[in-house]
């Protein structure tokens, strides 16, 4: 089984429209969404969801005021602000609280109880496409890390399970925990890059990323007609690092218009610049030594 990971250094670069075009160009596949903290691929799959599942994380402190004596120990020692005193009351706020344990620790009372959170959901669902698995991270949960290691975990699974040899995630963007988390095992990583100052410099840095952890890097260079000039730098530094230019993309308001309509770029218009791109860059992406197929038994 192969799973081909597309990243950007950064959101808004074209990857999860890129990502629902490819999704049309192979009979079977399982679609992974690891972008959980602004998961959008389903805006384009419109998936129908068959499984939901809480995703557990983390514990949250909260305090049991019938065995609190109001020492204030805890809103002493914590360090993210997470205890409030109200007229001698203690309570935690759940929005603040790292779940670091040190109050639960230090409480001369025991008072303090440290229960596991729900911190998200995720899914399994039907798609026009194939099996997709995607999630939901809670407001102002910083799990995503670990959310992305088991949307990538379910993903193999089923897919193992379903006899399907490939797998399409649409990964974070940036090169924070949920892009490590997103990168560990795939077979190759496409990203998906902006002919622009900061676009350059955002491949540069996940280029730099997969070749630490050894994972083959290709790059697509999405409207690159808006600057030719930064799209020939692109390129240079590809070839300096050793990422394969995949192909390049040109500025095409059909993405858009594709989006609006729920559709893929190659559902709303198969035969307009940009989707020929599309194709192009898949030919070239999969016919990658990393990315050959074997066939499942
Ligand atoms: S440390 Fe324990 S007893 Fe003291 S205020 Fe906090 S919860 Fe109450
Ligand atoms: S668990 Fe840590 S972050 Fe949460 S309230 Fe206690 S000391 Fe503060």
């Amino acid at each position: 089984m192969k799973e081909l990971v597309i990243l950007s250094g950064k959101g808004g670069t074209g990857k999860t429209s890129l990502t629902a075009a490819f999704a049309g160009l192979k009979s079977s596949l399982m679609l992974c969404d690891a972008d959980v903290d602004a998961a959008d691929l389903h805006l384009i799959m419109a998936p129908d969801v068959q499984e939901t599942h809480d995703f557990v994380g983390g514990n949250e402190a909260v305090i049991a005021p019938d065995r609190c004596t109001g020492c204030g120990t805890c809103l002493e020692l914590c360090r993210f602000d997470a205890i409030d005193e109200n007229q001698g009351e203690y309570t935690v706020d759940a929005l603040n609280c790292e779940g670091c344990g040190v109050c639960v620790d230090m409480c001369p009372e025991s008072a303090i109880d440290f229960p596991r959170k729900t911190c998200g959901q995720w899914f399994v669902s039907h798609t026009r496409f194939g099996p997709m698995v995607h999630a939901r991270l809670g407001i102002a949960e910083e799990n995503s890390g670990r959310l992305v290691a088991l949307v990538r975990e379910q993903a193999k699974k089923r897919a193992r399970d379903a006899h399907i040899d490939l797998i399409l995630t649409d990964g974070p963007p940036g090169i924070g925990c949920p892009v490590i988390a997103s990168i560990g095992q795939a077979s190759a990583i496409l990203i998906v890059a902006e002919p622009t100052v900061s676009g350059i410099h955002d491949m540069k840095r996940v280029g730099e990323l997969a070749a630490h952890f050894k994972i083959p890097a290709m790059v697509c260079i999405n409207k690159f007609d808006l600057n030719l000039d930064q799209t020939r730098a692109i390129e240079t530094i590809a070839r300096e690092k050793n990422i394969l230019v995949a192909g390049k993309i040109p500025f095409d308001p059909a993405f858009t218009k594709a989006m609006i309509q729920i559709q893929t770029l190659l559902e709303y218009d198969d035969t307009c610049p940009a989707a020929k791109a599309v194709r192009n860059i898949w030919e070239t992406v999969m016919t990658h030594p990393a990315m050959k197929l074997e066939r499942l038994m």
